[in-house]
């Protein structure tokens, strides 16, 4: 009897939206399989929120009605025929047509036909991502299995499919890296030599820096990039980045081990991308025209450029904020204007513990205190400038955070005083 892949896994990885993706697909007498990374996971039982499907028909009239049954919206229908159903509390669904693709030279998006479920594995990446599980009633939970995927998950090898593969996708260079890395596997010797001599190739310099970039980020987001950067770093595989990159491993763990530290203890740095604390130290070393170029290259926002440089000015931050006697609220005017990004990045790096009690005390306290009066209580008082009434409101600010305790009426009073005085 074939082995049922998904038996017993009830409560875990939305077997219940995987069951009733079958049932849709046997209503509609469509064959539809779990695909990919999902199957990976599953196998090594690991957690994975992202469900891949391929199915052997029409994916977006398929993808509404899966969508209609999990009261889901389609929200994105992409390209190459596929839908991505957000599915409340409970990560993504992505439904696609199976297909065959080709690339017409290397590092270009590749052409697409539809094609079978043969054609759809083949184009994968990794052998160990190149198995499907059927949804079907008839053979549900049964491995499809056409590459040794799962011999290679034992042998835990990560090994392409074909000798072009890093040629076609030269992006599949980092992907190599990090799962070798994520999951303690080797990437297979051939494999290597390919990796190698794909990396001397000048397909490298056809990928657009996004789709680079959009693989680097997710290696930034492991929860340890560390070994992925330095295995990386150690293939001379940060090229794409800019031709004369070398990390700081050191450094980048120190970095590291105290951010780890600061994330735990500050709820101030919760909405920092871990991804852009790693940026910022592979980016330190450089600075004037290749530092730009690199920040022009990559598809960053104003606010995540702006951390970056905002850190290239750290030398002239660090003589401030390491002056003596600093009151705690010239210690918020000096750090305000930074995002908590920046802040974390200084602070995770700092080898001044008088700047970490600064940062600190900042984090954790100073910069989370607001006033309980507001403009209009200034106004009651008589206050008629915008002006005013704002420089009012900050030196009151300034005074309770030196103070650290000021009660609403000991506010209104301050800002009386303040305003008799002009
Ligand atoms: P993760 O756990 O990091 O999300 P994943 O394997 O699910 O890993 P995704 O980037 O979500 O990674 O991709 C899903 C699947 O799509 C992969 O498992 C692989 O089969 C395929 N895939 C993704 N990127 C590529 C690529 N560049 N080349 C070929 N196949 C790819």
């Amino acid at each position: 009897m074939r082995k049922n892949y998904l038996a017993g896994r009830e409560g875990g990885d939305n077997l219940d939206i995987i069951k009733a993706v079958g049932r849709e697909a046997d209503r509609r007498q469509i064959p539809a399989y779990l695909v990919g990374g999902i199957v990976r996971d599953i196998i090594l039982q690991r957690k994975n929120g992202d469900i891949d499907i391929v199915v052997k028909a029409d994916a977006l009239s398929f993808a509404r009605e899966v969508a209609k049954t999990l009261k889901a919206e389609a929200k994105v229908y992409g390209q190459f025929g596929t839908a991505t159903l957000e599915l409340p509390g409970a990560g993504r669904l992505d439904i696609a047509t199976a297909r065959k693709e080709w690339y017409p030279h290397s590092g270009s998006l590749p052409k697409v036909c539809p094609g079978t479920l043969q054609d759809d594995l083949y184009r994968r990446d990794f052998t160990i991502n190149a198995m499907a599980v059927s949804l079907n009633k008839d053979s549900f939970g049964e491995l499809i299995d056409e590459f040794g995927g799962m011999a290679d998950l034992k042998k835990k090898k990560v090994r392409v499919l074909h000798d072009r593969s890093f040629l076609d996708d030269p992006t599949r260079i980092l992907r190599a890296v990090r799962f070798e890395q994520r999951f303690g596997f080797r990437i297979e010797s051939r494999t290597l030599r390919l990796l190698k001599e794909a990396m001397d190739d000048d397909g490298m310099r056809n990928v657009k820096p996004p789709r680079y970039f959009a693989e680097f980020k997710k290696m930034l987001s492991e929860s340890d990039p560390l070994p992925c950067l330095k295995r990386l770093n150690d293939l001379e595989g940060l090229r794409f980045m800019d031709s004369r990159m070398r990390l700081d491993i050191p450094f980048l763990k120190k970095i590291h081990g105290n951010w780890n530290l600061l994330k735990e203890k500050f709820p101030f740095y919760s909405q920092c991308p871990a991804w852009l604390i790693y940026f910022m130290a592979v980016v330190e070393p450089m600075e004037g025209p290749r530092l730009d170029a690199v920040l022009n290259k990559f598809p960053l926002r104003k606010d995540e450029k702006q951390s970056i440089l905002q850190v290239q000015k750290k030398g002239d931050l660090t003589r401030r904020l390491s002056a003596p006697r600093l009151t705690r609220s010239r210690v918020c005017g000096i750090l305000r204007p930074l995002s908590p990004a920046a802040i974390a990045y200084w602070r995770a790096g700092t080898p001044s513990r008088r700047i970490e009690k600064r940062l600190d005390a900042y984090a954790g306290r100073d910069a989370l205190i607001r006033l309980e009066i507001n403009g209009d209580d200034l106004k009651r008082m008589g206050a008629s400038s915008g002006r005013g009434i704002g420089m009012t409101l900050s030196r009151v600010l300034e005074m309770k955070i030196d103070r650290q305790r000021m009660s609403r009426k000991e506010e209104l009073d301050a800002a009386r005083t303040l305003m008799r005085q002009g």
